[in-house]
Parts: structure tokens; C-alpha cells; sequence
């Protein structure tokens, strides 16, 4: 067709099923396995559908208030958007826009070779060694931008504060976003670093630790600057990106303190168990610091430990993608979805003795 050629084209990201059975133990898209805070029913239960008639706060300015009082910083520090994934491709759009590559390690959210692609974007893709750890040394060349997640993903491994910020303070031209979806899990945040470098954007999100995937909220963080750039791009694209309840919603969950450490100390203990399983079944894995494991098995090719977990209802995450075709990327579930898990691994591992 001949309109065809002014079409914007781009290759989709590919999310993790959602079959939408309750008999299926779903640990592919490292969701909380936990309900959301009381604060947040009781918050839900309190909507009143009337103010629905109403536009919602295009600042959204109490949640916005609400996670510079919780980060220490200001308001205009803080910007909110639909998960984290809204504020990422946003970022992409106003933060990367040189003719030079950006640059993220070669496995990483397979997120952002979509969104530079989207953007005409150019783009590197800087390798991780053997075990994969990040290189910073590796960062120094010639850049238009770099992001990664720390703790990464899909592997799970944490690069300490060090590395980051000698990325960050070597760049100085231009912005570093660290992706910290998996930062309640594990490792150091990034966070204590805005103050000191105006190009650090720091993104998290409360699908994971918050248990809010299906509410849409992430948000980032850093100098009034790159805050107000964002911005300036929001209210270019959508004055009103975050609807009503999830302005109330996310409010009410941050103000639960209690509840978010209980649930995330209760999946880094699972998590804990969960490896000693592994390993008792011959797995290996990087140290993991997300609510999730990358694990293969020397004997086992993790395709068809995927298919014959998929068969047995359970889901868990596999990529044919060079250096992780051997991987599984399963998520840290409930205690009773991870015996389930373990024991049905441990016939499979029996079976392929
Ligand atoms: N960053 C990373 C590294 C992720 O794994 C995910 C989850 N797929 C996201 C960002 C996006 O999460 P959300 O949009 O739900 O905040």
C-alpha cells in the first residue's frame, strides 16, 4: 500500500504471558505474589466513581509530594508516570536524542532496543563478561546516552555504587538512567548520587515491590533539570497520564511502610530458600538481587525445562537469545508456589538423570 511508507515501523517488545487462569503459578513477569497493601483496598474501597467526571491533577501533585517527602527530596525532583515502563520511553524520547549510539549491556531489558528503535535511536550494545558483570570501563566510549538496570535484568546481578557512578561522573555529557525496578530485592540505590551529578536519572516503579503491577505506576528521580525536561515531554505528549485511582492508590501504598518491608523481606527469605533448592538440583546462577533467578542447568537445556514447566502450569520466563538460550528467568513466587516448583524440578532433574 502506498501510505505504508510514511508509517512509523518498529518491532514490539514482547511481555510475559498473562493467561488469566487462577490454576496456573505464574512466575514470569516477576509480580509480587502477595496482595497489595491493606492502605491500598482501603484507599480503593474509599473512590467514589463520581470524580471520575473529572479530569485528574495533570501534576499529580500528592503522589509527587508524597515520594519527594518518602525520598527526601523535592517535588520537582520527582516525576510520575504510567509504571515505569511510560517513564522510560519517555525518557528515551527527551533525554537521548544525539546522532551518537546509546549504550546498555548486551543482556538487559529487552525493552530498550524497542523504545530506541521507536525513536530512531542509534544504539550500542556494550557486552557483559563471562559471568555477567558489567565493565565499566566499557562505558567510556563516545555516547549519545546509557542505561541500565541495576540489579539487572533478566540476570539478576547488581553492580555496586562504585561502578555506577564512575559511569555516571565519566559521562557528564550525557544522562545515565539507572532502571532500579528491582532495587527493594537487593543491592544499593543509586538515589544518594542525584545530588552530586546533575546527568543521573534514577526510574523505579511499584509493580514489584509494591505489588501494584496492574495499577501502572513508576516515577523517577533526579536534579530539577532533567525533571523539568521530562516534564516539558509529558505535557507535550498527555497532560493527563496517571488516572484518578492511581494517583490515590500508589499515595496510599507508599504510606504503608510497614507492609512493603514485611513483603519484601518475606520474598528475599523465599528467595533465599529457593536457591538452596536450586543448587541442591545441580542449578546454576548469578548471586540474585531482584524478586527473581536466572538459572540453568549444565544437563538440561532450558528449553525444555520451560515446555515441560508450561505443561505441568507453571510459567516461567525463557528468551532464545544468544548468551541466555540456556536460561530460565523464573520469578520468586509464594513459599507454596516454590515448593511446588522445586519438587516438580526435582522429578524433571530424576527424570533426565
Ligand atoms: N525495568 C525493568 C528492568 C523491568 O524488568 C520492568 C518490568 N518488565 C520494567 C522496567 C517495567 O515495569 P513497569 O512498567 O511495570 O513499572
Amino acid at each position: 500500500m502506498p501510505w505504508q511508507s510514511n508509517v512509523r515501523t518498529v518491532t514490539p517488545y514482547v511481555a510475559g504471558e498473562q493467561p488469566g487462569r487462577a490454576d496456573i503459578i505464574k512466575l514470569n513477569t516477576n509480580e509480587s505474589p502477595y496482595p497489595p497493601s491493606p492502605s491500598v483496598v482501603a484507599a480503593l474501597a474509599a473512590l467514589d466513581a463520581a470524580d471520575m467526571r473529572l479530569y485528574p491533577d495533570p501534576d499529580c501533585g500528592g503522589l509527587t509530594r508524597s515520594l519527594a517527602a518518602y525520598h527526601d527530596l523535592t517535588p520537582d525532583q520527582v516525576f510520575v508516570g504510567v509504571g515505569s515502563d511510560d517513564v522510560l520511553a519517555l525518557s528515551f524520547l527527551t533525554f537521548y536524542n544525539s546522532e551518537k549510539p546509546i549504550l546498555f549491556p548486551d543482556v538487559s531489558y529487552s525493552f530498550y532496543p524497542v523504545w530506541a528503535d521507536l525513536y530512531r535511536i542509534p544504539r550500542q550494545t556494550v557486552p557483559l563478561d563471562d559471568d555477567f558483570r558489567l565493565v565499566k570501563e566499557d562505558y567510556l566510549a563516545q555516547n549519545g546516552g546509557i542505561i541500565f538496570p541495576n540489579p539487572n535484568a533478566p540476570t539478576g546481578l547488581f553492580a555496586e555504587l562504585d561502578v555506577v557512578e564512575y559511569i555516571v561522573a565519566k559521562n557528564r555529557g550525557s544522562v545515565v538512567i539507572i532502571d532500579e525496578a528491582y532495587i527493594d530485592f537487593g543491592g544499593e540505590s543509586a538515589l544518594p548520587l542525584i545530588k552530586k551529578y546533575d546527568n543521573l536519572l534514577v526510574v523505579r516503579t511499584f509493580s514489584k515491590s509494591r505489588a501494584l503491577a496492574g495499577l501502572r505506576v513508576g516515577y523517577a528521580l533526579g536534579q530539577e533539570k532533567l525533571i523539568s525536561y521530562l516534564r516539558d515531554a509529558k505535557f507535550a505528549t498527555n497532560s493527563y497520564t496517571m488516572n484518578t485511582a492511581a494517583l490515590a492508590l500508589g499515595d496510599a501504598a507508599l504510606r504503608d511502610e510497614a507492609y512493603f518491608k514485611a513483603m519484601t523481606a518475606r520474598i528475599v527469605s523465599t528467595r533465599t530458600w529457593f536457591k538452596e533448592e536450586l543448587t541442591g538440583l545441580g542449578f546454576i546462577y548469578p548471586e540474585p538481587l531482584g524478586n527473581f533467578i536466572f538459572a540453568r542447568h549444565p544437563r538440561i537445556g532450558a528449553a525444555a525445562l520451560f515446555a515441560a514447566l508450561r505443561e505441568d502450569g507453571i510459567l516461567v520466563r525463557y528468551w532464545s537469545l544468544p548468551r541466555i538460550d540456556d536460561y530460565l528467568r523464573i520469578t520468586i513466587g509464594s513459599d507454596e508456589d516454590m515448593r511446588r516448583l522445586s519438587a516438580f524440578l526435582a522429578r524433571l532433574c530424576g527424570s533426565f538423570a
